[in-house]
């Protein structure tokens, strides 16, 4: 399936497989006819942004994920944005969201103009720690946006006790965490304001932006109507200011399509899990930990490494390529230095976690020839005596 690239320097295993970090060409080839089908009925139907297309999607994301009401809009960091207008939350607000995650989380934020409060994480699982969390709630914290990383369904039990002794509200960030149960429901179930991407490379990707708020208040579901197209509940009438983020009437028709194979894909990326998760078990190699049924997408595959970086070099060399999420905690960020965190040692797990993770190719179209590759190349580093135990 893949095309071998001639290279000067022969790698050890050059000839044999190659692993990309991920591959939207081989999904799209295997779901080519109803994509093509379903783009071309948005092209006669000449509706190209909100309208029937995107209220199919809509409708069918929400019977999917078991909650009242979706509503489609222009990317991830819209869907975050409008849910925090939504909440009410603005200017002089404070915002807790955890230091590891994708920089979108704490944009939105600061783009409603509240601020990001940065809390650290937990070791394990990676997710917004509440200890944390409530030792940097003050007077001014209105919300808190615990972010399901990877794909894991967060345990919300001690946040959502935390929130509510202290009068927060929680907004989801699922952008990861497509199809995943915590217990019986899935993700963006729960009922309050939660944020989906449907960037390319997530789980239910479209081709373009997208992305969609799940929640089960009416008056949140309507104001998330009006926010994203104008405030205007008809032509040329305002009732608040919004902005333009609706959604792509042909990313929707993409995502009606992909929504019905993304259970098979997600149950694909589990099984690879395990596969790998299994043989690195007795390695250096610190495999993430074994979700509970359902409860995790795999929408990334993330392993630590007290020598990261050699291990990361080590795969390139066998053509597997891989990536780090995220590679500098958000408290450090250039972006947030005006927000005066003293720099390292402020936020010790996620800055440690920074320094030893890795992720590996992770997604549905991966062949078995390729898992076994890539894990042989894990065990050959560990054995090699690179990795300190
Ligand atoms: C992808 C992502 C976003 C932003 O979504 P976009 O669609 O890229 O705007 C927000 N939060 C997390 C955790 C993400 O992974």
């Amino acid at each position: 399936m893949n095309i071998m690239t001639t290279r000067t320097e022969a790698a050890p295993h050059a000839d044999a497989v190659q692993v990309p970090f991920v591959d939207l060409k081989a999904q799209y080839l295997s779901i080519r006819e109803e994509i093509n089908e379903a783009i071309e009925k948005v092209l006669h139907s000449a509706q190209f942004v909100n309208g029937k297309w995107v209220e199919e999607f809509e409708q069918e994301f929400a019977r999917y994920l078991g909650v009242p009401y979706v509503v489609g809009v222009g990317s991830g960091t819209a869907a975050l944005e409008l849910a925090l207008k939504t909440a009410g939350i603005g200017a002089g607000d404070e915002v807790i969201v955890p230091a590891n995650t994708f920089f979108a989380t704490a944009e939105a934020v600061s783009n409603v103009g509240a601020t990001p409060v940065f809390a650290d994480v937990d070791p394990q699982s990676f997710h917004l720690d509440a200890v944390y969390t409530e030792a940097r709630i003050t007077p001014r914290t209105r919300a808190v946006i615990p972010v399901h990383l990877f794909g894991r369904a967060m345990d919300l039990r001690n946040l959502e006790e935390i929130a509510e002794r202290h009068g927060l509200t929680i907004i989801e960030d699922a952008a990861q965490a497509h199809g995943v149960f915590h217990g019986k429901t899935k993700i963006g179930a729960s009922g309050r304001l939660t944020c989906f991407s449907f960037y390319p490379g997530k789980n239910l990707g479209a081709y373009g932006d997208a992305g969609a708020v799940a929640c089960s208040q009416a008056s949140h579901f309507e104001t998330l109507r009006l926010l994203r197209d104008h405030g205007s509940p008809s032509k040329y009438q305002h009732s608040l200011v919004g902005t333009n983020s609706r959604m792509d009437a042909i990313q929707a028709a993409v995502l009606s399509v992909k929504l019905r194979h993304l259970d098979r894909w997600n149950a694909l990326r589990v099984e690879h899990a395990g596969h790998l998760r299994r043989g690195l078990a007795a390695t250096s190699i610190i495999p993430p930990e074994a979700p509970l049924k359902g409860e995790h997408n795999f929408h990334l595959f993330v392993v630590r490494s007290k020598s990261r970086d050699d291990l990361c070099k080590f795969l390139a060399q066998r053509n597997i390529s891989s990536g780090i999420h995220y590679p500098v905690p958000l408290h450090l960020t250039k972006a947030y230095q005006a927000l005066g965190y003293p720099g390292h040692g402020t936020l010790p797990v996620s800055e440690k976690l920074a320094s030893e993770i890795l992720s590996l190719p992770m997604y549905p179209e991966l062949s078995h020839s390729q898992v076994a590759y890539l894990l042989e190349a894990l065990l050959d580093f560990s054995s090699s005596g690179r990795e300190p135990r």
